[in-house]
């Protein structure tokens, strides 16, 4: 059967619970998510948005709350910074 409903592709990133998910399709490469991470998560290449230290996050939804179109999701593990 059919699906009716495409699922987006995603580049999903994980370090133990922590997930951030990014729908490149969605990113117009604008550079505001990078510029108000406060833990340098976050890089830009070839326009498109990406994770380079998801160690490093604070889990503080910057991000995702800062980003106009819905193109980044992070799943809090719960435990800021380092997971043991
Ligand atoms: S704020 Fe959103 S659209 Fe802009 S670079 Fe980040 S993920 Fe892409
Ligand atoms: S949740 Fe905060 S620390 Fe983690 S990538 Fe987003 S802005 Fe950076």
């Amino acid at each position: 059967m059919a699906e009716t409903a495409r699922k987006e592709e995603t580049v999903v990133a994980e370090y133990g619970e922590r997930k951030i998910v990014i729908i490149p399709r969605y990113c117009k490469g604008c550079d505001i998510c990078v510029k108000v991470c406060p833990a340098a998560v976050l890089d830009m290449k070839e326009f498109k948005v990406c994770v380079v230290d998801i160690e490093a996050c604070t889990e503080c939804m910057l991000c995702e709350v800062s980003c106009p179109d819905f193109a980044i999701e992070v799943h809090p593990s719960g435990k800021k910074g380092k997971v043991k």
